[in-house]
């Protein structure tokens, strides 16, 4: 039996100690359970930098890696060694195997215009399903108010895309309380967030938000594609909620 595995009755018992708990509550809870076989996946957003910082003093060992699609902004880039000066976690760059030019080439021009879906898969989930090998949780910086699939997620939940244990330390708090912790703990942040973009993934796929927008409708701006396919929680059965 794979005792990395939490049963269906764990999960609603780690749920039912954790919802309600600090996120440094929950991301202790989760490296007892699943360090050293715990690992976290980041964008750099100020929801995952928040979260560096309580790892930093909980466990820096856990592996941190950022899937560097190739068509990050610099800024994101930069982030990453300002990570590294200020806690020492030196976040890994996951790469897809070809670089930008090489995917370009082969599908005559870049896929971002006309079958993201496709570009997000190749780039990103394919990338992050090889990461993950051997591991048994991660850590998602995800936030419930941000999308109808975040909000329908637990604070931890069977992940069966990537059959890992998902852990949310940051699911019910609010856009508020993730600035308030970085202003209160001088947290480094994407610059790009005061320059109207309060969400960013890869340059092609972000556009700045007007004071007041979704935050998150600056991501794949002008199409129905919310997410980049790594927060869409499938079931055992498959079923994409
Ligand atoms: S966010 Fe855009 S550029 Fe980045 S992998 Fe997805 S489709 Fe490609």
């Amino acid at each position: 039996m794979d005792t990395l595995r939490p049963s269906d009755d764990e999960i609603a018992a780690a749920n039912r100690e954790l919802d309600g708990q600090t996120p440094q509550q929950v991301l202790a809870w989760a490296v007892r359970r699943f360090h050293p076989k715990l690992m976290m996946a980041t964008a750099f957003g100020p929801e995952g930098c928040c979260i560096l910082h309580m790892l930093a003093e909980i466990e820096p060992g856990v592996r941190v890696i950022n899937l560097e699609t190739g068509y990050q902004f610099a800024e994101t880039l930069e982030l990453r060694e300002r990570i590294r000066e200020r806690y020492g976690i030196a976040v890994e760059l996951i790469r897809p195997d070809l670089t930008v030019a090489e995917y370009e080439q082969e599908h005559g021009g870049p896929l971002y215009v006309h079958r993201p879906d496709q570009c997000c898969y190749d780039r990103k989930v394919l990338p992050l399903r090889r990461a993950v090998k051997g591991y048994a949780a991660w850590i998602s910086a995800i936030r419930g108010d941000q999308t109808e699939h975040r909000k329908a997620a637990g604070v931890v939940q069977w992940d069966a895309k990537f059959s890992l244990t998902k852990v949310n330390p940051l699911l019910r708090w609010t856009k508020k309380d993730v600035w308030k912790f970085i202003v209160d703990h001088d947290v480094p942040y994407n610059p790009l967030h005061d320059q109207g973009y309060p969400s960013v993934g890869c340059w092609p796929c972000t556009a700045p938000v007007e004071d007041g927008g979704d935050e998150r409708s600056g991501r794949w701006a002008g199409s129905q594609k919310k997410e980049c396919g790594l927060h869409v929680i499938e079931h055992e059965e498959g079923s994409g909620i």
